[in-house]
């Protein structure tokens, strides 16, 4: 199947970016034959908790280095100059519009899939881009996924579900590995490693 003038979008908070995430994208872009790859690094994810968070600008510069020997990856600051929280479909309809021709294509891993009933207008979004999911160890989609009513007609269409080398790792497992004095190396890019250590990420203890 060769899609034309494919542009994949890959949301995420990145606290840090990992090779998960790089190998998500380039595996969705190959296949699909994607012009290219924008990482969006959300400065206000809905669903956590931005006291926990790593400062936008950190998270927005360690994917700048992680994708930077990559030539199909880019990155877009919307989440980060947009005030308020981080809504998937503002940021879809921003590049609808910037792109009026372009397949555009939302990037996820499983268990975004998961909690999609529960974004923001997901019943908009749906008709303003497609959705590549990517196998993530761990999650699985329940068939009971597939019997809700209402939403999953719309979006099985636009739907793709793609198996990818299964990589078990979070942003979360690497903080508190760096937590815990563990190392992280081949984890992520040696450029967001060293950035970490370097203004002394993650380094905060859960002990009060
Ligand atoms: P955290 O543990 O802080 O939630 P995370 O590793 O899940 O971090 P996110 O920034 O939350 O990373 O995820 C961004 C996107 O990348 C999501 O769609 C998520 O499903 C996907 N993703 C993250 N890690 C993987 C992985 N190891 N395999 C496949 N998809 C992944
Ligand atoms: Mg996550």
């Amino acid at each position: 199947m060769v899609f034309l003038s494919a542009l994949g979008i890959m949301g995420g908070t990145f606290d840090p970016v990992h090779i998960g995430h790089l190998l998500a994208a380039e595996w969705v872009r190959s296949e699909f034959n994607m012009d290219k790859v924008v990482f969006i690094p959300a400065a206000s994810p809905p669903h956590k908790d931005e006291g926990d968070m790593t400062p936008i600008e950190h998270r927005y510069r360690m994917v700048e280095l992680a994708i930077q020997d990559n030539p199909y990856f880019e990155i877009s600051p919307v989440e980060k100059e947009r005030k308020g929280k981080s809504y998937t479909v503002d940021t879809i309809a921003y590049f609808r519009e910037r792109y009026p021709d372009k397949d555009l294509y939302f990037i996820m891993g499983t268990d975004s899939l998961l909690s999609f009933p529960t974004w923001k207008k997901p019943e908009l979004l749906v008709t303003l881009c497609s959705f590549v999911v990517v196998s993530r160890p761990g999650y699985v989609i329940p068939a009971s996924f597939w019997e809700k009513e209402g939403l999953l007609p719309l979006l099985q269409p636009k739907l793709y579900i793609l198996e990818m080398p299964g990589m078990d790792i979070s942003s979360s497992e690497i903080r508190e590995r760096i937590k815990q004095g563990k190392s992280v190396k081949y984890l992520l890019p040696r450029e967001v490693e060293e950035y970490i250590y370097k203004h002394s990420l993650y380094r905060r203890s859960y002990d009060v």
